[in-house]
């Protein structure tokens, strides 16, 4: 079965990509999103404390869809970086639990280039909507109340 990283690589187009330029380090302002596979994951490897549940809002921003999205996702520190931020590195990253934005996102994408269907952001928030991840959007809200 396709999993939800292959699901959004298929409908971006975008391939696992490694880039540590300043303008990929200024992405890491805003936590990159995962999807469920991707937080259930984290929550697993022990870093529940350094999530939180977020309402994504960027699609009523743009006028694409009416509704808020429920997610959780990585939590943003009081310095304005993503908590996996550290030192000009992500944490996450030789552990291999990037969440999938992440992994995926390139300083290539700009404000010129897009195009809200075939985003990211777009694609990895579906995934929270999708009932193909119900089982893993339940054990997250489990183990987040635990
Ligand atoms: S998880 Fe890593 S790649 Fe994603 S925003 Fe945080 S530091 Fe950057």
């Amino acid at each position: 079965m396709e999993t939800s990283l292959q699901r959004i690589m298929r409908k971006t187009g975008r391939r696992p990509i490694e880039c540590k330029c300043q303008k990929c380090k200024q992405q890491c302002k805003t936590p990159c999103l995962g999807t469920p596979e991707d937080i259930l994951r984290l929550i697993k490897a022990g870093y529940k404390d350094r999530l939180a549940p977020t309402h994504w809002c960027v699609g009523m921003a743009l006028g694409k869809i009416d509704y808020p999205v429920l997610m959780i996702q990585a939590k943003q520190e009081d310095n304005g970086y993503c908590t996996f931020f550290n030192d000009g590195l992500c944490e996450l990253h030789d552990l291999g639990l990037k969440p999938t934005e992440g992994r995926l996102s390139h300083h290539s994408i700009t404000k010129e280039n897009f195009k809200f269907g075939k985003s990211l952001s777009w694609n990895v928030a579906k995934e929270w909507m999708d009932e193909r991840n119900e089982a893993f959007i339940k054990e997250i809200t489990q183990l987040m109340l635990s």
